[in-house]
């Protein structure tokens, strides 16, 4: 599908470079406006546009809300509905969690939007306007802060498009390239396309790990390949060699499940693991309900974050947010 911009520029070839940039600072700063808002433009052009091309490539359909967190449903131009989430974080600002597809085809067991299977990548258009849509519903003196890639979708698998939202967002935001995060599964014929590729921003990378034993992480994530965990770690090596500072770790995610994956000889081999990469940062999430396992008990998840501290690992617990309206990790299906 071709971009609002790609479209404005073949429907007005001569106009100059600059009305470009004119533009996109227009949509974000005046997101539930319209192209009469894009006052450099002539009046016929923005009555052409209106005409022709949406100012928002998404609709509100449903709105839900808890104390600290909101869910949206927005609907698509042709007709799809994703969710977004919009979450208060420990400064107290924002952090918008962001789909990157309709659906994902990375069928990973624990995962609500695996089982709707992957209906279509969503266009940078869509992905931009999840971040201007939320811009619209905050308050002036409030902020976006952070963004993460962690709704809906395998965001390496719509690489080209989530490479154009991040470039367009980092233009048009305040936000700098370690405030955005993109989570993958780990899918490593992209993220070895991200190393060699000068367009791709130096965002923050996690790696949904969740297992380092291979048949079992093939259960629960079946793109696992069998020789993923030593590729991985290649790639990571390769990584740090070409971004690794303090401001540029690399995460893993690592999901825990009752009887799965949360015993005291998987948290020592997560441990190893991570110390045969070096410089990362590890995040225990506790399971979401979405009716296929079991979650931890807080004494486990304890324990588990426990041990990874005693062999010296940089953990995280992460405290999860919206399962009142299931809009926590994973639980999101466009019910
Ligand atoms: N496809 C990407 C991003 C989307 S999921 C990825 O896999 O990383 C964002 C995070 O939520 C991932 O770490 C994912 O494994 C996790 N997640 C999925 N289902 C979950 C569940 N039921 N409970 C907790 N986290 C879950």
């Amino acid at each position: 599908m071709i971009t609002r911009i790609e479209q404005f520029k073949k429907k007005f070839p001569k106009e100059p470079k600059f009305r470009i940039k004119q533009i996109q600072e227009a949509l974000f700063k005046f997101p539930d406006g319209s192209w009469e808002d894009a006052t450099t433009l002539s009046k016929p052009i923005r009555e052409e546009l209106t005409k022709s091309i949406p100012w928002m490539s998404l609709t509100l359909e449903s709105m839900q809300e808890d104390f600290d967190v909101r869910k949206a449903l927005l609907k698509t131009q042709d007709g799809q509905m994703i969710e977004t989430v919009l979450m208060m974080n420990a400064k107290e600002q924002w952090t918008v969690c962001l789909s990157s597809q309709i659906g994902c085809a990375m069928n990973c067991a624990f995962c609500a939007t695996g089982k709707m299977g992957l209906k279509r990548n969503l266009t940078e258009d869509e992905i931009v306007d999840q971040v201007r849509f939320w811009q619209s519903q905050i308050q002036l003196e409030e902020r976006i802060s952070n963004l993460v890639f962690m709704g809906m979708g395998e965001p390496m698998a719509n690489y080209d498009s989530v490479k154009s939202a991040l470039n367009t967002i980092l233009d048009n935001t305040d936000l700098g390239p370690v405030k955005i995060t993109v989570s993958t599964v780990g899918f490593l014929p992209r993220m070895d396309l991200m190393l060699d590729d000068p367009d791709w921003p130096e965002v923050r990378i996690a790696i949904s790990l969740h297992s380092v034993d291979s048949i079992a992480r093939k259960k629960l994530m079946p793109s696992s390949t069998p020789d993923f965990l030593n590729d991985l770690r290649d790639w990571c090596l390769r990584y740090l060699e070409k971004f690794g500072n303090n401001r540029h770790h690399l995460t893993f995610e690592y999901l825990l499940i009752k009887g799965i994956n949360d015993s005291e000889t998987d948290a020592k081999k997560l441990a190893r693991y991570i110390h045969s990469i070096g410089h990362a940062k590890v995040n225990i999430i506790a399971y979401n309900d979405t009716g296929m396992f079991e979650a931890p008990s807080t004494a486990t998840l304890e324990r588990f974050c426990d041990i990874l501290q005693r062999s010296e690992i940089d953990v995280l617990r992460r405290r999860s947010l919206g399962s009142g309206i299931s809009a926590a990790c994973g639980q999101l299906a466009n019910q």
